[in-house]
């Protein structure tokens, strides 16, 4: 069992974390008090009490809610500054940061220029101060209507000069509840913009199956129900797909009772790519190097194992120096 100081240190990358999901207990308290926002809870405590999730509609109904917490551009550029020195104390290279653009717009009404001004202030600051970068995955959300996917999609496609790095899909997974954003995922297809998308958490293999067909995506968010469907595993082994599996959320949130329990181990054995991701780490009441511990400890997975996932994470990140990337791991 490789020890979780061992873990921490080894130098990693992260390709499915999400930027709200990443704020500390301690700053969505401020937050909110500084900005009027009312919680169920006023201590830390009180809010990982809060973060007993049901089911995956009662996470998206608080995530919503820590959302709401974030007002201005300054709130954006302090989350993500924040955010940059979490993954540096844990010699996290570089991070692929999936943020909920279209909330922050509609819920604070801070518009996408200022928002992506706020995020590459961070950003700048991050790989100067810190030495660790990030590049952003802006997301569509599945509930959302052709009209507002197209806007997140044009977002994406305007910032890939400003650390955009792809188009993410969110959101409840549901059969056929995807099928009319095609519009907007053609529109970042066209524009060469990769797409990334959440399936097969807590859908079936349809779900997996449906979101290659219509976005065309080279890595899937969780996609742990693969193992349901013998043609799908063939399939995501031969596209060379890229799994980002999240342990501790699926036990949180998909129903898997125990890291010991989790087919992450199956689906590697399967030969599919897989790399460790923590998704909303505070929530889950983790970290990556948690995740990597808990992963090594439940499987027997030695540092050889762990960093070659580290070395999966970075062949598939959508980092603009990949091979320096690579080299500094
Ligand atoms: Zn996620």
């Amino acid at each position: 069992m490789v020890p979780i100081d061992v873990c921490r240190a080894m130098p990693k990358v992260e390709l499915h974390v999400h930027l709200e999901g990443s704020i500390r207990p301690e700053t969505v308290l401020r937050l909110a008090e500084r900005n009027g926002v009312s919680l169920p809870a006023d201590s830390v405590e009180g809010l990982r009490e809060w973060y007993s999730f049901r089911d995956f509609r009662h996470f998206v109904e608080i995530y919503v809610a820590v959302s709401g917490c974030v007002r201005t551009p300054e709130d954006i550029e302090f989350v993500a500054r924040e955010f940059l020195v979490g993954q540096a104390e844990q010699n996290i290279l570089w991070s692929e940061v999936t943020y909920t653009a279209s909330t922050i717009a509609k819920l604070a009404g801070v518009p996408w220029d200022e928002q992506i001004d706020a995020l590459n202030r961070a950003m700048v600051w991050g790989k100067d101060e810190l030495g660790v970068e990030m590049g952003l995955i802006i997301d569509i959300v599945r509930e959302q209507s052709v009209e507002e996917g197209l806007q997140v999609a044009e977002w994406a496609v305007k910032g890939r000069d400003r650390g955009v790095v792809a188009l993410g899909l969110s959101g409840v997974e549901g059969k056929g509840l995807a099928r009319h954003l095609k519009p907007a995922f053609d529109l970042a297809r066209e524009s060469g913009l990769p797409i990334v998308s959440h399936a097969g958490e807590t859908q079936g293999a349809h779900s997996i199956w449906e979101v290659l067909e219509l976005t065309g995506c080279q890595r899937i968010g969780h996609g742990i129900r693969c193992l349901e469907d013998g043609e799908l595993v063939k399939e995501l082994r031969s596209m060379g797909v890229v799994l980002e599996v999240c342990p501790s959320s699926n036990v949180c949130l998909a129903g898997i009772p125990s890291i010991a329990a989790h087919p992450i181990a199956e689906i590697h054995e399967m030969g599919v790519a897989v790399t460790i991701n923590s998704d909303d780490p505070p929530m889950f009441g983790t970290t990556l190097s948690d995740e990597y511990a808990r992963c090594s400890a439940a499987f027997g997975w030695d540092e050889d194992v762990l960093r070659g996932m580290v070395r999966t994470a970075a062949e598939a990140s959508f980092c603009p120096d990949r091979a320096g990337l690579i080299e500094r791991l």
